[in-house]
C-alpha cells in the first residue's frame, strides 16, 4: 500500500500521462516542462480516485503525501500554507482524462480563514482583495462541498448591493465585504454547518468533494451521453492560487490559439479585469475582447501571444488556454485541444498542413465523417425545444421547411405554384416518387431506416423523418394530428432529419457548403484510400451529382426507378397485366427505346467510368395501385351507377379497374420481400431481362459511337443458388454478344450477394459472376430475420435502448453476423475467381464504420448515395491510415 504513488508534482508529469493525471494535470505538467509560466502545484492521480470510490474513504497515506508535496510548492512560491503573515492559497480542481466541462467540482482560495485573511491583506497591501477572496471561498465551499444552495449566497450578495445602491460586485468595499462574510456565516448556521477554520481540514474536505463529484448526477448523465466509461475517475489538481482580482492590472480569461468559429489564424480571447475564473464562466460580467487587452495589459498580452504560438506549435493543434494576469504577470492555468465548429475543424486541418505543423494523413484523421456530414446539410440555426412537435427516426440528414402536403399530386401542383412543401404520408410508396422529387423533405408515420421514404430521401439527398409514431396522418381529410394539435395544408413545419425532430413553423436554417478546404481534405483522402468509391444513382441527374462529388463509377442503378416516369408507368402496368408472352413483349418493345435513352444518358455522364446496371428487382405488385385504393374507386363508381348518376367513362373505367384488381390479387403474396422478385421474375418472364440487356448493350454501342468510353456491368439481383445465375447468364449473354459482336463493347456480368445462401455458396456462384455486390439491405433482413421496412418502426428503438443490439444493423453493417457472411463470401468467391470485383451497394455503404469494415475485408469499392460520396472518400482514407498506424504501432 505504502509504495503507491498518489501525487505527481507538475515537474514530474507530461502530456502522455492523461490517463493517470487527467487532461488538466497532464496539460499543466507539459506546460511546466516546456518552460511556460505555470503556478507551482501537483496532481493527485485518477487511480487515487478509483481507490476512493472503492473504499469510500481517502486512502491511508494520501494526506501525508499531499503535505510533503505542499511543502515543495511552498518552497517554490515562498509562501506557507496556513501562515498568518504570508499564506499560500491553493485551488483544488477536478480534471478527468476526458474533458467533462463544468461537470465536476473546483474550489478556489483554499487556505483562507479568519487569521490568514489578514495575513493576505498585509502581504498584498490589498485588504479588499483579501476579503473578496475569503468570501468567495466561503461561498464555494458552502455550495460545492457542503451542498448549500448557491442561490442563498447569491441572494445575500444581491441584497447587500441593493441596500447600498451598488451596481457591480467590484463596487463592494472592505466594509461591505466584511458584512457579506458575516451574512454568509449566518447561512451556514441556518443549516447547522460551520466553515472549517483549519486550512488542512479545508484541503482534505475539498479533495474528497472533488472525488465525490465524479459520481454527481450531472457527471453521470454527461458520461452516459458522451459514452465516457464510469470507472476512469478524476484527478485532483492542487495549484498555487494566482489572483486575477488584485485590481485593474489583474485579469482572468480564456484564449483560443485560432478562431474556434471560423478557424481563422488569429488569437481569439476574452478576459475580465479584476476578476476570478468563475466570473468569466458564470457570465456575471460581459467579457472584453482581446483587442482591448493589447492596450490595457500590454506586457501580459504579448506574453499571451508568445505562449499561444509556443503551445500551438508544440501540440500541433488549435489550443484552448485559461490564463490569469496577476499584477501584470501572465500565468497559464490550463491548456487543452480547443473545441471548434465543423467549418473551423476543416480549415485548421488544411492550414496546419500548409504551415508544416501536421502532415496530410493527420489532417485526414482530424476531420471526422461527422464533421463532413454536418457541413454538407442545411441545419437549423438554433435548436431549442420550443415549437417541438415530436420525434421520429432520423432517416436522412439535414433540415427543411415547408407547408404540409398530403399527396404527391398536390405536392406537384403546389410546387408548380412555387410553394415549398413537406410531404406527409402514413408511409410512401413507388407512387409517391414524383411528389417526393418536388418536396423539400418527408415526414412519415410508419416505416424504418430502410423504408421506401428513407431510402429515396437519402438517394435524393433530402431530409426525412420516418416512423414518427406519435403522429396520425389522415390523408382523406388532409389532417395530421400530433397530440392535441391538428395541422392542415395551411400549416408550415420544419423537419430535422439529422435529429429526427420536427417543429411547428419555419425555423431559420443555415445552408451547407463544401468549400475549398473540404475539397482539399477530400483530394488528399483520394491519395491514401485503397477502396474505390462509387455511387448508387438511379437517374442521370443523380449520376452527374455523384461524379461531381468524386464518385468513380456507379455501383448500383436500380432500373425499376426508371419505370416510374409518367410516360412509363402505364406501359409497365400494361406489361404486368399481360397474360401471354406476346402481349408482354408488345409492351416491352415500347419500353425498350425509353430504357435505351436512359442508359445512353447514364453512359454519357459516366464517360470512362464503370456503371453497374441492375436488372429489375422488386415484386411486380409495387408498380400497381394498392388494393384499397382500387376498391375505393370501384365502390364510388358503383354508387354512382346505382344512383343512376354515372358518367360515360364509368363502365370502361370499371372494367379496367377489375382487370387491375385481378392482377393485384394474382400477384398478392404473404411475404412479398421473400417472394416473386429479383431473378425469380427474370427466370419466369425472361423477356423482361432480355429487353433490359438489349437496352444496355444498344445504349453502350450508341455512346461508344459518340466517342465515349463505356464500361457496362450487368447485375442480377437476389441470386441464392448458382443455377439461377447460370441459367440467366447463359441466356442473356447470348443476346448481349449478338448485339455487341464487332462493336468493341466489353461488358461484365455479375450478381448481387444479398441472400445468406449466396454468401455460403459464393464459391460456386463466382463461377458465373465477374463481380459481386453486397446488397446489405436484404442481406441484413434475411440474416436477422427482421423486416427491413418494419423493424425500426416496431422494435428497433427498444432493442437499441436496451442495448440488445449495439447499433442499428440497417445503418451500420453488423460485423459479427452479416459481416461474417460477407467475409466468407469474399474468401470463397475469390478462391474461385481471384480477380472477382467485389463491392457493397446496400444503404450501409455510406456509413463510416461499415466502410472501415469493407476496407478490412478487402472489398474493391463501396457504393453510397451521391450525397454521401465525400464522407465515403474520407472514411475510406481514414480506414487505410488507421490500418497503417496500427501496424506501425504493433
Ligand atoms: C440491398 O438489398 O442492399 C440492395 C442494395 O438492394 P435493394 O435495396 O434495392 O433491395
Ligand atoms: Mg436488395
Amino acid at each position: 500500500m505504502g509504495s503507491e504513488k498518489y501525487v505527481y508534482l507538475f515537474e514530474d508529469g507530461n502530456r502522455e500521462m492523461k490517463d493517470l493525471l487527467g487532461g488538466k494535470g497532464a496539460g499543466l505538467a507539459e506546460m511546466k516542462r516546456i518552460g511556460l509560466n505555470v503556478p507551482p502545484g501537483f496532481t493527485i492521480t485518477t487511480a487515487t480516485c478509483r481507490q476512493y470510490m472503492k473504499e469510500g474513504k481517502l486512502p491511508d497515506g494520501l494526506m501525508d503525501e499531499v503535505i510533503r508535496n505542499l511543502r515543495k510548492i511552498e518552497q517554490q512560491s515562498g509562501k506557507r500554507f496556513g501562515d498568518r503573515k504570508n499564506p499560500l492559497l491553493v485551488s483544488v480542481r477536478s480534471g478527468a482524462p476526458i474533458s467533462m466541462p463544468g461537470m465536476m467540482d473546483t474550489i478556489l482560495n483554499v487556505g483562507l480563514n479568519e487569521e490568514t485573511v489578514n495575513g493576505l491583506a498585509d502581504a498584498t497591501g490589498n485588504r479588499r482583495f483579501a476579503l473578496d477572496s475569503y468570501r468567495r471561498l466561503i461561498q464555494m465551499f458552502g455550495n460545492v462541498v457542503l451542498g448549500i444552495d448557491k442561490g442563498e449566497f447569491d441572494g445575500a450578495l444581491e441584497d447587500l448591493k441593493t441596500r447600498y445602491g451598488l451596481k457591480h460586485d467590484v463596487d463592494l468595499n472592505e466594509e461591505h465585504l466584511e458584512e457579506l462574510i458575516g451574512r454568509y456565516f449566518e447561512i451556514y448556521s441556518k443549516h447547522n454547518l460551520t466553515f472549517p477554520q483549519d486550512p488542512m481540514e479545508q484541503l482534505k474536505i475539498a479533495i474528497e468533494a472533488v472525488f465525490r463529484s465524479w459520481n454527481s448526477e450531472r457527471a453521470i448523465a454527461y458520461r452516459e451521453i458522451n459514452k465516457i466509461p464510469d470507472d476512469m475517475g478524476t484527478a485532483v489538481n492542487i495549484v498555487t492560487m494566482v489572483f486575477g482580482n488584485m485590481g485593474s492590472n489583474s485579469a482572468t480569461g480564456v484564449a483560443f490559439t485560432r478562431d474556434p468559429n471560423t478557424g481563422e489564424k488569429k488569437l481569439f480571447a476574452e478576459y475580465l479585469i479584476n476578476a476570478q475564473g468563475e466570473d468569466v464562466v458564470s457570465g456575471i460580467r460581459t467579457p472584453r475582447k482581446i483587442e482591448d487587452m493589447a492596450r490595457e495589459l500590454p506586457d501580459a498580452f504579448s506574453d499571451l501571444v508568445r505562449c499561444s504560438e509556443i503551445l500551438e506549435k508544440h501540440y500541433a493543434n488549435m489550443m484552448d488556454i485559461e490564463f490569469t494576469v496577476e499584477r501584470g504577470k501572465l500565468f497559464l492555468l490550463q491548456t487543452r485541444v480547443g473545441k471548434r465548429t465543423a467549418k473551423a475543424e476543416v480549415k485548421i486541418a488544411v492550414d496546419m498542413v500548409k504551415e508544416g505543423l501536421i502532415d496530410k494523413k493527420e489532417a485526414i484523421m482530424r476531420v471526422t465523417p461527422h464533421v463532413v456530414d454536418t457541413l454538407l446539410h442545411p441545419q437549423i440555426r438554433k435548436t431549442g425545444n420550443e415549437n417541438l412537435l415530436g420525434k421520429g427516426l432520423a432517416a436522412s440528414p439535414g433540415a427543411a421547411v415547408g407547408s404540409l402536403v398530403f399527396s404527391s399530386d398536390r405536392a406537384v401542383e403546389l410546387s408548380k405554384e412555387g410553394k415549398k412543401v413537406i410531404l406527409v404520408r402514413p408511409e410512401t410508396t413507388a407512387d409517391d416518387v414524383r411528389g417526393m422529387a418536388v418536396s423539400e423533405g418527408f415526414l412519415t408515420q410508419k416505416g424504418g431506416m430502410t423504408s421506401h421514404a428513407a431510402v429515396v430521401a437519402r438517394a435524393m439527398g433530402k431530409p426525412a423523418v420516418v416512423g414518427a409514431e406519435g403522429i396520425s396522418v389522415d390523408i382523406k381529410n388532409r389532417i395530421v394530428t400530433v397530440g392535441n394539435t391538428r395541422l392542415t395544408e395551411n400549416d408550415t413545419i420544419t423537419i430535422d432529419g439529422t435529429s429526427g425532430k420536427f417543429y411547428l413553423g419555419a425555423l431559420e436554417l443555415e445552408t451547407a457548403s463544401v468549400g475549398k478546404d473540404l475539397e482539399q481534405i477530400l483530394s488528399w483522402s483520394d491519395e491514401y484510400r485503397k477502396l474505390g468509391v462509387r455511387a448508387n444513382a438511379n437517374t442521370p441527374e443523380e449520376a452527374e451529382l455523384a461524379r461531381k462529388n468524386g464518385a468513380e463509377g456507379i455501383g448500383l442503378a436500380r432500373t425499376e426507378r426508371m419505370f416510374l416516369g409518367n410516360d412509363r408507368i402505364p406501359v409497365v402496368r400494361a406489361m404486368i397485366m399481360s397474360t401471354t408472352r406476346e402481349e408482354r413483349e408488345k409492351y416491352l418493345d415500347q419500353l425498350l427505346p425509353m430504357q435505351i435513352s436512359d442508359f445512353t444518358e447514364f453512359f454519357r455522364t459516366m464517360d470512362g467510368l464503370p456503371v453497374i446496371i441492375r436488372l429489375l428487382d422488386p415484386p411486380l405488385h409495387e408498380f400497381l395501385p394498392d388494393k384499397e385504393s382500387l376498391l375505393n374507386e370501384m365502390s364510388v363508381i358503383r354508387l354512382r351507377m346505382e344512383k343512376g348518376e354515372s358518367n360515360a367513362n364509368d363502365p370502361q373505367r370499371m372494367k379496367e379497374l377489375e382487370r387491375i384488381l385481378d392482377t393485384v390479387r394474382r400477384l398478392e403474396e404473404f411475404n412479398p420481400m421473400l417472394g416473386f422478385r429479383g431473378c425469380r421474375v427474370g427466370i419466369a418472364y425472361p423477356e423482361i431481362y432480355e429487353m433490359q440487356v438489349r437496352a444496355i448493350i444498344t445504349a453502350a454501342i450508341k455512346a461508344k459511337e459518340e466517342g465515349k468510353t463505356i464500361i457496362p456491368e450487368i447485375m442480377i439481383p437476389l441470386v441464392g443458388h448458382h443455377n439461377e445465375l447460370r441459367i440467366l447468364r447463359e441466356h442473356l449473354q447470348k443476346i448481349a454478344d449478338d448485339l455487341a459482336s464487332g462493336k468493341g463493347i466489353t461488358y461484365k456480368f455479375g450478381t448481387m450477394v444479398e441472400i445468406p445462401r449466396a454468401c455460403l455458396t459464393a464459391g460456386s456462384i463466382a463461377e458465373y459472376a465477374d463481380f459481386f455486390s453486397f446488397g446489405t439491405n436484404d442481406l441484413t433482413q434475411m440474416t436477422f430475420g427482421y423486416s427491413r421496412d418494419d423493424a425500426e418502426g416496431k422494435f428497433m428503438h427498444t432493442y437499441l435502448e436496451r442495448k440488445i443490439l449495439p447499433e442499428d444493423p440497417f445503418k451500420s453493417v453488423d460485423v459479427e453476423g452479416v459481416g461474417e457472411l460477407m467475409r466468407i463470401a469474399v474468401e470463397r468467391g475469390r478462391r474461385t475467381r481471384p480477380d472477382l470485383e467485389i463491392g457493397i451497394c446496400g444503404e450501409q455503404g455510406g456509413d463510416p464504420d461499415t466502410i472501415y469494415f469493407c476496407h478490412e475485408i478487402g472489398l474493391d469499392y463501396v457504393s453510397s448515395s451521391p450525397f454521401r460520396i465525400p464522407i465515403a472518400r474520407l472514411s475510406a482514407a481514414r480506414a487505410a491510415i488507421a490500418e497503417e498506424r496500427s501496424k506501425t504501432s504493433d
